[in-house]
């Protein structure tokens, strides 16, 4: 089926790497082990969702709540340069920009990327979330929404911005 679809279409480049992050819920929980996997296909974006999606089933994939503990997860990053909102799929992953646990292995295999919602290399995206403590990410919205925003809350902490890309404003606190 679909499982030997992706292998007849595509040519796995590189695997990468199992991180751990601690939970950021509470109670604490088990860490959640992430890794990247960058490889190429012919397949369009939503066939390669049908893909994951039989291989997350695969997986037996079960869970119990919203960002909970569950046996699989994949997600698509980051698709070529595929900037794509439709009710199934978002390209790239609306979340992340900002998830150091998506964008440290990613950035392991794809350093040069270039991420369409900040228009920084992935290597730049994952030094700033490993170097900066403090960060607003501002997502969804129009522009002019999230300049307003950010406006109100320059009002009351010092915030410099770094980027303001059409989807996203990404701004460090100090
Ligand atoms: P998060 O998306 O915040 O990481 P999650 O992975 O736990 O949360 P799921 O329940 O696995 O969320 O996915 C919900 C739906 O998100 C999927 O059924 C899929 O249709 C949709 N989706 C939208 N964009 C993507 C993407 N880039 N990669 C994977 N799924 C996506
Ligand atoms: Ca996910
Ligand atoms: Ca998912």
């Amino acid at each position: 089926g679909n499982s030997r679809r992706i292998a007849d279409n595509s040519s796995r480049h590189a695997v990468r790497q199992a991180f751990s992050y601690a939970a950021h819920r509470k109670p604490p929980r088990a860490a959640f082990l992430n890794g990247a996997l960058l490889i190429e296909t012919s397949l369009e974006p939503l066939p390669l969702l049908d893909w994951t999606q039989e291989v997350e089933r695969l997986g037996g994939r079960r869970r119990d709540e919203v960002w909970g503990p569950r046996t699989i997860d994949i997600d698509i990053v980051l698709m070529s340069d595929v900037v794509l909102r439709s009710p199934r799929l978002e390209l790239p992953h609306p979340r992340s920009a900002y998830r150091r646990f998506m964008i440290e292995p990613a950035a392991e295999i794809a350093p040069e990327w270039i991420h369409p919602h900040v228009g920084w290399t992935l290597r730049e995206l994952d030094q700033f979330l490993r170097t900066t403590p403090c960060y607003a990410v501002i997502v969804g919205g129009a522009t002019a929404e999230r300049e307003a925003l950010v406006q109100r809350v320059q009002e009351r902490v010092s915030l410099r911005w770094l980027r303001r890309a059409d989807s996203m404003s990404l701004a460090a606190l100090h």
